[in-house]
């Protein structure tokens, strides 16, 4: 269906972008041929690494006249298989496209290219006392274009939002090689379909982002964190909804299960605090007024008294608080260091049915015979649920990982739920969307894909069945 990458084709690649941007050897493409999903791996013929709109463009012009597949990417760290290139062709990759190009304080507005790592972006806007608040825990070498191709979103979910809250102008390039560009520095707009919000979470499969302009707020004066640890799995899921159902709404309510924390101090060879607890909450609260922030921070030491909680550890400076997160987001490193065969869902449900869903996998992974551990987001209702092989047998790992995954999703979508929160469809759940979508939204989802890339050498073999 697709044509092959052959020499004549990359000497014309390497007339658009510059003969050190055109990677062809095996070994240089190693890298390009996976992103953060265990055990997916597929070679692209060529990767180019634009460093234009206008390059982007010539790249897919080409690409359309010689019938070849075109898969964009941001640093790889995805975790649905969106920038492995499924059918071959070219990984236009957008690592150099990496310009902060304006903080604009007047506006409270920042304009990026595609390929700046988005912690880059938190550092350099918080230096003029601005505020992005969407913070993947990837947040050091995720791209902000692949944060808006997933919808990505962070801990800060539960009281700022995601990705999608905060863009409010793009230029992007389509599969045609036309340039568009929608929105602006604009905090409203309406004019026509909202094409901003259609392009968020299109995994890389209706154009290529090429610019991006995010609102900021101002930065909140004041933070506390508190790690709390409890002796019972359940009472910790249970905390989580009481916090909100008191009607206060930290910047982020994280869970970890023992055997998360676990993986992390064997990765990083030091003791986690409360190191024998069933499971932690690492709860944020911020804001412009201390007495206020104290406030909240009375209540919810409180409730975690209530539903017993032994102790807590506060951190109110940087170093502390680094110290403290560190243990969230070395999570997921951790837990592929001890299995380096696993499998990871992220599931999300609705706030107050985080207990049940807890509750629910743990009843899975018991009728399985497979060590499940859950962490994540349990404050905006997304849990980030591990399988991992540990020794068992391939075949037995094999046969069990599909019904479990199944069950999960079906289980997610009972309390209200779907089947990913944050990491996207990709290659690796697109056989379940219809599970999660019907049919008739599926085939017109299907058909915007169609209008933006009929010829469909957009990211092909991703989102749908
Ligand atoms: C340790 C770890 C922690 C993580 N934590 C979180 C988390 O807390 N929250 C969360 O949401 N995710 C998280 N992720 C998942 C991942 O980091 C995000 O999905 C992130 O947005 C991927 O960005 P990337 O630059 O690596 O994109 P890539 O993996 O390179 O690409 C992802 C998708 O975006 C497309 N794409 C990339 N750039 C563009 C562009 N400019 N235009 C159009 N399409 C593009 C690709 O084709 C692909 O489909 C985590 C991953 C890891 C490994």
């Amino acid at each position: 269906m697709y044509a092959k990458v052959d020499r004549r084709v990359v000497e014309e690649l390497r007339g658009i972008v510059g003969e050190d941007r055109v990677l062809v050897e095996e070994e240089a493409l190693e890298p390009y041929s996976h992103d953060e999903v265990v055990g997916l791996r597929a070679f692209p013929e060529v990767v180019v690494r634009a460093g234009s709109a206008a390059q982007v463009a010539r790249v897919f012009q080409l690409a359309q006249r010689e019938r070849i597949p075109v898969t964009p990417r941001g640093a790889g760290y995805g975790l649905s298989g969106g920038a492995v290139p499924a059918c071959g062709g070219i990984v236009l990759s957008l690592e150099k496209m990496d310009r902060i190009l304006e903080i604009d304080r007047k506006n409270l507005m920042v304009t990026v290219e595609p390929g700046v790592i988005t912690g880059n972006i938190h550092r350099a806007v918080e230096a003029e006392g601005l505020f992005y608040p969407p913070d993947p825990a990837s947040l050091d070498s995720c791209t902000i274009g692949g944060n808006i191709a997933e919808g990505a979103g962070g801990p800060r979910a539960v009281k700022y939002g995601v990705t999608k809250d905060y863009v409010c102008g793009l230029e992007a390039v389509l599969p045609s090689g036309e340039i568009v560009r929608a929105g602006g520095k604009l905090v409203k707009n309406v004019t026509g379909y909202n094409f901003i919000q259609l392009l968020i979470g299109s995994e890389g499969t209706l154009a290529v982002v090429t610019e991006i302009i995010l609102r900021l707020i101002p930065l909140p004066k004041v933070q506390i964190d508190l790690l709390v640890p409890f002796d019972d799995f359940q009472a910790a899921a249970d905390t989580v909804s009481d916090i909100i159902a008191h009607r206060i709404l930290p910047t982020a309510i994280e869970f970890m299960e023992r055997d998360s924390i676990r993986a992390v101090e064997r990765l990083l060879e030091k003791e986690a605090p409360f190191h024998d607890a069933a499971a932690h909450l690492l709860i944020q609260l911020d804001g412009n007024v201390p007495e206020a922030v104290d406030a909240e921070y009375e209540i919810v030491s409180e409730l975690c008294l209530e539903h017993g909680a032994q102790d807590g550890f506060v951190a109110r400076d940087r170093p502390t608080r680094d110290r403290l997160w560190e243990f969230r987001r070395k999570i997921i490193e951790a837990l592929k260091h001890e299995s380096p065969v696993n499998h990871m869902e992220d599931v999300v449900v609705p706030r107050a049915e985080i207990p049940a869903l807890l509750q629910g996998i743990r009843a899975i992974s018991a009728e399985h015979g497979i060590r499940i551990v859950s962490f994540g987001h349990a404050g905006d209702g997304n849990v980030h649920v591990n399988l991992l092989k540990d020794r068992l047998p391939a075949e037995f790992w094999a046969a069990a990982v599909p019904p479990v995954q199944e069950k999960l999703y079906r289980l997610a979508l009972s309390l209200g739920g779907t089947i990913t929160g944050e990491h996207g469809i990709g290659s690796v759940r697109r056989k379940y969307i219809p599970l999660a979508l019907d049919t008739a939204q599926i085939e017109l989802q299907r058909g915007i894909r169609d209008l933006f890339d009929p010829g469909r050498i957009l990211n092909p073999g991703k989102i749908f069945p």
